[in-house]
């Protein structure tokens, strides 16, 4: 169908969806999330492109919920959502007891993985899964709450049953 089409999505840079239809609809577009306050961006700030919105279809009324995409169609690059997220991440296995500087470093070397669906998804689901283990509940639950949103949804289910 020719006619179908994306919208611009506006996102604030902590990932909340301020509009999916920031284009049709941008009577509903704020300046600023009303969740966290944080700058909206409704283009990728590498390249420039409109992230995509929610996709319409003529005659079709859809309510699909629309998520927030980790990374740029058009260049590949992290969208500030993400990248936020994983240097978190980064930062909280810094902190994390228990484990040696080795498990640390193999730890946040497979972050970024976890947020791709790639073929090294699995590889960096089964390093993460071990480690995160020795470093106990309490890490697991902070790394799930930072990176249920960005990452794959086969990491999603798989790790974080969500
Ligand atoms: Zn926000
Ligand atoms: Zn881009």
């Amino acid at each position: 169908m020719s006619d179908s089409y994306y919208d611009v999505a506006q996102i604030c840079i902590n990932g909340h969806v301020i509009n999916s239809m920031a284009k049709d609809y941008p009577q509903s577009n704020q300046k600023y999330c009303s969740d966290c306050g944080e700058e909206t961006i409704t283009a990728c700030p590498s390249c420039g492109s409109n992230i995509r919105g929610h996709y319409h279809v003529p005659g079709v009324i859809s309510f699909s919920n629309f998520h927030a995409p980790s990374y740029c169609f058009n260049c590949g690059s992290p969208y500030p959502w993400t990248a936020i997220r994983l240097e978190a991440a980064a930062e909280l296995a810094d902190e994390l007891d228990g484990l040696t500087t080795d498990e640390k470093e193999k730890l946040k070397s497979s972050l970024p993985d976890l947020v791709k669906d790639g073929p090294k998804t699995v590889v960096a689901e089964t390093r993460f899964k071990k480690i995160i283990k020795k470093a106990g509940a309490d890490a697991y639950e902070g790394m799930k709450t930072i990176l249920v949103d960005v990452v794959s949804e086969t990491v999603k289910k798989s790790m974080f049953g969500a």
